[in-house]
């Protein structure tokens, strides 16, 4: 039986853009695969609110996470993590042998403006990467406000994890600061995993230029030089997301920005609402997420049990990460989620539970 996903990624695909997945298909060279490329990109520069270049990567987001630390860091890289997939980019770059350090916050916390201006202030990093929404503990970090700091610090490039809010919340790419922001495409703009995107800064590129090795097939400088030049990959792209990549950004652009991040604070709302009445959230207040909720299992129900029950009824919803695997349970509200569908949710776990709605 299909399942409703309530997990953070993949998330349902609405059937005419998993058509699109489908189209027949067309040569990579031709002057119909540089206009589709070119449509994605302005649309995603409005999704972004950038004038910067997108680089599309025909891999998931964790591989043009790779390609910017490994591309972009000449000195040292300053990682800031709230969880897995801020702890993602530590071992990224310990992997690529490029030099690192990791500063974490306490469980719940975000990465603050504070945290990075101690820092930057010590003038060791050239590179700060930061978790926009941190899927793992339901984290939502201040990325405006650290872009400011960040911004005092001429040589120093600022690389944001925006997969899992991308299309969800708003992200003000030029007015925050940001270098490269990277998302995937199965999260909050609901279409299948297999591509990732970012945006790129010219100075991104011109500091990307000073470092010697920057791999092959995700240095982000290649990438670009070829997109500059004709808005083609320098190998051959996943066309099929494209094709309902660009027919999803229409969807979400005539819904409206404003009412699609709406809609998710919405939904996130009922959650944490729900949430309160029975459990307690993981993230602190001010720093929740509008895409993926974190919730405290200290009721002590075993949470095997729950998502079986869900199952049957038709619904996946996720379980802790990482470190809080153990602890927490998750509610993603990301893509096309409606209210209707959220609340049948919630009060078929209440039924499920025997907790009072
Ligand atoms: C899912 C996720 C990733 C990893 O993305 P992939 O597309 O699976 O590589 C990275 N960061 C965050 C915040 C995520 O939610």
């Amino acid at each position: 039986m299909y399942k409703k996903l309530f997990i953070p990624g993949p998330t349902d695909v609405a059937p005419e853009v998993l058509e699109k997945m489908a189209t027949p298909m067309i040569g990579h060279r031709t002057k119909e695969a540089t206009a589709l490329q070119q449509s994605v990109s302005e649309k995603l520069q409005k999704l972004m609110y950038t004038r910067n270049t997108i680089l599309l990567s025909t891999s998931s987001g964790t591989g043009l996470m790779e390609g910017a630390i490994r591309s972009c860091t000449r000195k040292k890289a300053a990682v800031f993590s709230v969880g897995a997939f801020g702890d993602r980019w530590y071992e990224l770059a310990r992997n690529n042998r490029v030099p690192v350090d990791i500063f974490k916050s306490e469980p719940g916390q975000p990465t603050t403006p504070e945290m990075v201006e101690e820092a930057l202030k010590t003038g060791e990093y050239d590179v700060v990467t930061v978790t926009h929404n941190e899927t793992s503990s339901g984290v939502v970090n201040p990325c405006a406000e650290i872009g400011e700091v960040i911004r005092r610090y001429p040589g120093v490039l600022y690389l944001v994890d925006a997969v899992s809010s991308l299309g969800g919340a708003k992200i003000e790419v030029d007015q925050w600061g940001i270098d490269i922001c990277i998302a995937s495409t199965q999260k909050c703009l609901a279409l299948p995993p297999g591509l990732s995107l970012c945006s790129v800064s010219e100075r991104a590129i011109e500091a990307a230029e000073q470092v010697e090795f920057r791999g092959y097939y995700l240095d982000l400088v290649r990438l670009y030089k070829r997109v500059k030049k004709d808005y083609q990959y320098p190998s051959t792209p996943s066309l099929s997301h494209m094709y309902a990549l660009d027919y999803q950004l229409d969807r979400i652009l005539e819904e409206g920005l404003d009412n699609r991040f709406d809609r998710h604070e919405k939904l996130a709302g009922m959650v944490r609402a729900w949430a309160l009445r029975h459990f307690s959230l993981f993230a602190k207040e001010g720093y929740r997420s509008n895409t993926v909720t974190c919730i405290n299992n200290e009721e002590a129900f075993v949470f095997a049990d729950l998502s079986k029950a869900l199952l049957e009824r038709g619904f996946r919803v996720g379980g802790g990460y990482g470190p809080f695997k153990a602890t927490t349970f998750r509610i993603a509200t990301m893509g096309e989620l409606q209210e209707d569908t959220l609340a049948e949710l919630l009060a078929d776990i209440d039924e499920i539970l025997g907790l009072e709605a």
